[in-house]
Order: C-alpha cells, then structure tokens, then sequence
C-alpha cells in the first residue's frame, strides 16, 4: 500500500530553462545567445548545488574598448533566470541606462577581472567546499593545489606536476575595498598566473576568455577544492 511520508520533501524542479517561447525585452534581444548561455549554465551550477538560494553572480563581456559587461541582476533564482533578469554594466560597475534592474552587489569584482585579467566571462559561486575550505586555509592568505591531473584542465597548464595558487581574501559587504584588496594582489603578483580567487566563508570567483572557459575552471577548481576537503577529513 502506497503511502506519503510527512516528511517527503516538496518537489524542484530541475527542468532546464525553456528559452523557445520567451520575449526578450528590446535592449536585450541581440544579446539573446548570450543570456541563454548564463542561464544553461546558472541552472547547472544550481543543480551542482553551488548557487543557492539566490546566491552567485555571474558575467559576460559584451565590449572590451570600453569594458561593458552583461551581468546577472540582483536577487535572482540561478537555478531558473528569466531572460530579463539581467544587466548592462559599464566598467566602473554601473548601470548603462536608468531602467534597468539592479546590479548584483559583487558587479565591481566581475569589472576586475574583465579589465585586470583578461576575462570573457566571469563566474562567482557559493560552494560548499570554497565556503569551508577559504575559512580552514586563511591565515595562509591562500591555498595551493598541485600535483593533481585535473590541474590540466586550467588554461596554461599541460601537466599534473604544476601548482595553483588560490589567494584568500577577507570577507565584507564593503565591495569597493574587496576589489581593492584583488587589485593590490594582482599588483604584487605580476608574474603568478591567476586562475581564480576565494573569498573567506564566502565563496569563489573564478574567470575564462569566454563562459566556456570560466565554466571549465569552475568545474576543475570545485573537483579541486573537494580533493582538497576530502583528504583534509581523513
Ligand atoms: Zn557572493
């Protein structure tokens, strides 16, 4: 006999985003193959359980002279992003034009790594695993992976006897000094290739040439940084 628990959790649904029969608001439109390629990948990353509860941000370079970036608005379910539910950001972080949602808060760390890194798109997530492991490996100022197969999978690297360096940067709501805290790094650290950063308790930003690439280096720093957690335990 069938019967229902009391405690059987309500159902999500974990469809992809259905982008057939969706209206584009008019400044959007050219850019439909880009935002439906944010949202393919917010609904992945959700389902990794990496951007929960509305949390994540998440970019693409639209121009590079000057910057302009197309960007996740503020407060949105990554799991099911609408195709409106983004924004045009200039490289100081700013809203192109007044009828616009709001920005995601962290839109001034995504400017930097457009501008100081070369990124094409830029991917900031909440993970488990960057969550805990940027608390365990703080006082260090950053945590390095190397010897891993994986490794292989970051663009410039072609051997498993190679090294990441994650730098840990504090946490605060104060995101002008957050980025000022990445700009000194990266002026400190001219030659260190940077794949990617964490922030403590908070989460990683991680980049590519094109949302490709930065969906590549997510999913090889995450599996990292789970070895990393997981050997830690034992
Ligand atoms: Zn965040």
């Amino acid at each position: 006999m069938k019967s229902t628990s009391p405690h059987t959790p309500p159902s999500i649904s974990t469809k992809p985003v259905s982008e057939a029969t969706e209206v584009f608001a008019p400044h959007l439109k050219p850019y439909a193959d880009q935002i439906n390629g944010l949202r393919r990948v917010g609904h992945q990353l959700w389902n990794r359980g990496w951007s929960l509860g509305t949390s994540s941000n998440y970019s693409v370079v639209i121009d590079r002279n000057p910057i302009r970036l197309l960007i996740t608005a503020s407060g949105k379910d990554k799991g099911h992003l609408g195709p409106n539910d983004f924004v045009f950001v200039d490289e100081n972080g700013k809203v192109t034009s007044a009828d616009q949602p709001k920005s995601s808060a962290e839109t001034l760390l995504h400017c930097t790594a457009a501008s100081r890194c070369g990124a094409g798109a830029v991917l900031h997530t909440h993970s488990v695993w960057a969550t805990t492991l940027s608390q365990h490996f703080f006082q260090l100022g950053g945590l390095r992976i190397d010897d891993f197969e994986m490794l292989k999978g970051l663009d410039g690297i072609t051997t498993h006897q190679s090294s990441c360096w994650l730098p840990i940067f504090d946490n605060t709501q104060d995101i002008p000094a957050l980025q000022a805290q990445v700009m000194k790094y990266l002026d400190e650290h001219p030659e260190e290739k940077c794949w990617g950063y964490l922030i403590r308790r908070h989460g990683l930003y991680t980049w590519g040439k094109d949302l490709a690439e930065a969906t590549r280096h997510l999913e090889v720093i995450e599996f990292l940084l789970e070895c990393m957690g997981r050997t830690l335990r034992r």
